[in-house]
């Protein structure tokens, strides 16, 4: 028997006409790369994505056919996000911090019919424009008095376009399943593979995004997206913010400690989010300011993902903004939020050394989600905090397959994806990375997880940034050296931090060496670069 309930299909415009009807008057609060703050509404978003709609289609884009961007944080690339995928087309976020081979790789690869991109990305799109094949259009978002001379070919301005239409558009009744927007993973392996996303997966996320135990997002909230829209969707917000009316504040290209912070003042944020390098910068523009950030600020909570978040960033949100940090867990291919670091009320009166050892853990699966472990024969591991394994992922918003089937099948038999990660999940249900499967260290036969030595280094006070990389050893197969970039006008001793770590990890953890170095190689999502780093250090033998 079925349920007489009614077929209402969970469609990305959605979204944007909830918010028009319900949220009309929220802010959408946006550092353009023009450099004024510009400020406008839901409702203004609703119709505007429509007359981008129109003027796509006058473009000639098809159903299916894919419309990149290359964009910061702003309004326009919101417009978008809604305009392109409500009207059947396919939204894809490319990310301009990638190499200039790269992007051209995944834009034929894409093979985008129309480009919109950014004041700041004319110069890379006029290198690029000769290569890119399949674009038919390229469009700078922006105004007609900011639009430059240049090579690019018919280049055409986006707000002529959408001042020549009107903001009636009726959104195509599509199948919920059909693809809304792609994303390409950063490449760290290999060459970037893309994700597909459909509707249905991005509003079922949206909702796991909006729940109390995941971001909680609500009317109530102002949120500060300093993870970028071309990084997974900037972890849903756009369409979590349009769901929830909560008011958005998007930063554009300034995401340096002063401009993040004059935001965070200004718009009276509540909720940022972004990955532990943005925080860093945060942090260090902190401590040289003379006032309490606490003092002048409504920040409540700190979202922080896409790598492991350092104990003494979670201490150091606490103490000097008043705001508590919300570790989470996800990948391009889970949408994507996939566990959430909540406290459980066990939590509360915790002493603080022990709680934060539960804020160090990535988190609890959202609803929708399920995570098991598994062993290199592929046999499941038990959620005891202590085993450590393959962690793989289930779920309506996980990946099946890659675009165009790049790579193959990659579910195993009961459809579990595995994320490459080795991490072990406690009888609470917290899971906690280890390592990546490429980058743990395997030292006679045992694993030594390189984020877990990372965070206890990034723990001593002279410490600006830590890497641990595996070294092969004769005896021991490999053996962890330690990199560290150390604080800006400080010296720091090898010795030093090797005793500052004997009371932190065991014994047969310690690194053989430590190496000073100036910098450290980043990813274009901010992570650090193993694969550079393990190839600067090809050649180094243990003292
Ligand atoms: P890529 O896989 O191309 O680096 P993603 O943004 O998809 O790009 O990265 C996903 C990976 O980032 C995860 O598989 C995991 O290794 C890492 N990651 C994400 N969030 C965290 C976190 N909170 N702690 C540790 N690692 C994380």
């Amino acid at each position: 028997m079925f349920g007489l309930m009614q077929d209402h299909k969970l469609l990305v415009p959605s979204l944007i006409e909830h918010a028009a009807a319900c949220h009309p008057d929220a802010e959408i609060v946006s550092r353009t790369v023009e450099g004024p703050i510009h400020r406008c509404t839901y409702r203004d978003i609703h119709g505007r994505a429509k007359q981008a709609a129109n003027a796509l289609s006058a473009l000639g884009v098809q159903r299916g056919e894919r419309v990149a961007t290359l964009a910061w944080n702003g309004y326009r690339h919101m417009e978008l996000y809604f305009a392109v995928s409500g009207m059947g087309a396919v939204l894809h976020t490319v990310n301009p911090r990638l190499f200039p081979e790269q992007l051209e790789y995944i834009i034929n690869h894409a093979e985008d019919a129309v480009l919109c991109f950014d004041l700041s990305f004319v110069a890379l799109v006029e290198k690029l424009a000769p290569q890119l094949k399949s674009v038919r259009a390229f469009v700078l978002m922006t105004d007609r008095a900011h639009m430059p001379e240049c090579a690019i070919p018919g280049l055409l301005c986006y707000e002529d376009l959408l001042a020549a239409e009107s903001s009636d558009y009726a959104w195509p009744d599509l199948d919920e399943c059909s693809a809304a927007s792609l994303c390409y993973t950063s490449g760290t392996t290999g060459m970037p593979k893309g994700v597909l996303y459909s509707h249905r997966s991005t509003v079922l996320h949206a909702f796991g995004a909006c729940t109390a135990d995941s971001f909680a997002l609500g009317r109530s909230d102002t949120a500060l997206l300093v993870v970028p829209m071309f990084h997974v969707n900037a972890w849903s917000m756009p369409y979590a913010g349009a769901m929830s009316g909560a008011k958005l504040v998007l930063p554009g290209p300034a995401l340096d400690g002063a401009s993040v912070y004059a935001l965070l003042r200004d718009e009276r944020v509540t909720l940022a989010l972004g990955v532990p390098t943005v925080w860093m910068m945060l942090l260090q523009h902190a401590s040289t300011m003379g006032s309490k950030p606490v003092e002048e600020l409504m920040l409540d909570r700190v979202v922080i993902g896409g790598a492991a978040v350092p104990r003494a960033m979670v201490e150091a949100f606490e103490r000097d903004f008043g705001a508590s940090v919300v570790h989470a867990w996800g990948m391009t291919e889970t949408s994507p939020v996939g566990t959430v670091c909540n406290l459980l009320p066990v939590h509360r009166a915790l002493p603080l050394e022990e709680r934060l050892q539960v804020q160090a853990k990535q988190g609890r699966a959202v609803f929708g989600v399920s995570l098991k472990l598994t062993d290199d024969e592929g046999r499941r591991l038990p959620h005891d905090g202590q085993a450590a394994g393959h962690l793989k992922i289930r779920g309506p918003w996980v990946a099946r397959a890659y675009y165009r089937d790049e790579g193959g099948p990659i579910l195993d038999d009961e459809g579990y994806f595995d994320t490459g990660d080795v991490a072990t999940i406690d009888p609470d249900g917290y899971m906690q990375i280890t390592d990546r499967s490429k980058d743990v260290i395997k030292s006679g036969g045992e694993w030594i997880s390189s984020i877990t030595l990372e965070n206890a280094a990034m723990g001593h006070p002279l410490v600006a940034e830590a890497a641990v990389i595996g070294i092969a050893h004769p005896k021991w197969q490999e053996r962890p050296l330690l990199l560290v970039v150390v604080k800006d006008g400080q010296t720091l001793e090898r010795e030093s931090v090797l005793h500052y770590l004997s009371d932190r990890v065991a014994k047969w953890w310690l690194p053989d060496d430590v190496v000073f170095v100036p910098k450290l190689a980043h990813t274009a999502t901010g992570k650090l670069h193993k694969a550079v780093l393990r190839e600067q250090f090809r050649d180094y033998s243990f003292p």
